[in-house]
């Protein structure tokens, strides 16, 4: 059998992903818990927050941004950037899917501040292990996460989308939901430069991080 490398980080990481997948603290949720290794390397270099797993999205497929309408304009926007997917690590500020039931319908609907706080824990453990040198924040709801970790003083995200700031050591880069409903909010030819800009300060990156970032690898 060949030597075995196990990472403190991974370990770490698992510990999270099965904790996680016990959680049953919010109501009104498809319990979902999406986190664990489909979201994409510990050591990638951009890290991508969005709001919730979707009802037909990430609820059915178990992955981050995928399957969704959503899903395919982000990968759209990232194909732009000319950046891999394999190589960024995605997740959600709440990581089971919010619903409200309209008589025998159900919807999607905007996760609440009380589950965004008892998510926290779980964002801030996936931030600690994730050291992503960027983050992008999809939306208000990623932005509100984030700033529970750390202030970041961003209020609207319609009007602060692409403009890059520190944060928690990181630079932070607002960004408008992919969703179809934000076009009014900023259009997809606005969306698409917002996105080459990040690719730009991705490949402005050090090689040199992922070699830092992954001494513990080897632990
Ligand atoms: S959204 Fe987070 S806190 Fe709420 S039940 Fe799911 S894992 Fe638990």
């Amino acid at each position: 059998m060949g030597e075995r490398i196990i990472s403190t980080t991974h370990k770490l990481f698992s510990s999270l992903v099965e904790e996680v997948s016990e959680c049953y603290s919010c109501e009104e949720m498809a319990y979902v818990h999406v986190l664990g290794s489909v979201c994409g390397p510990l050591d990638a270099h951009l890290l991508i927050v969005g709001e919730a797993p979707g009802r037909l999205g990430s609820a059915k497929t178990g992955i981050p941004f995928r399957g969704d309408r959503s899903s395919y304009r982000l990968d759209a926007l990232l194909e732009f950037a000319g950046i891999d997917r394999s190589e960024v690590f995605v997740t959600n500020a709440v990581l089971c899917n919010p619903l409200r039931c309209f008589g025998d319908h159900v919807r999607n609907r905007t996760p609440r501040a009380r589950e965004l706080a008892a998510c926290d824990s779980f964002f801030r453990r996936t931030l600690d292990l994730v050291q992503a040198p960027i983050v992008v924040a999809l939306g208000a709801i990623a932005l509100r996460a984030l700033n529970q970790i750390e202030r970041h003083d961003i209020d609207r995200v319609s009007i602060e989308a692409g403009r890059p700031r520190p944060w928690a050591g990181r630079t932070l880069i607002p960004l408008v939901h992919p969703s179809p409903r934000t076009q009014g909010l900023r259009s997809w030819a606005e969306q698409r430069l917002d996105w080459a800009s990040v690719g730009e300060l991705v490949r402005q990156q050090p090689l040199e991080f992922k070699v830092n970032n992954s001494k513990d690898l080897l632990k």
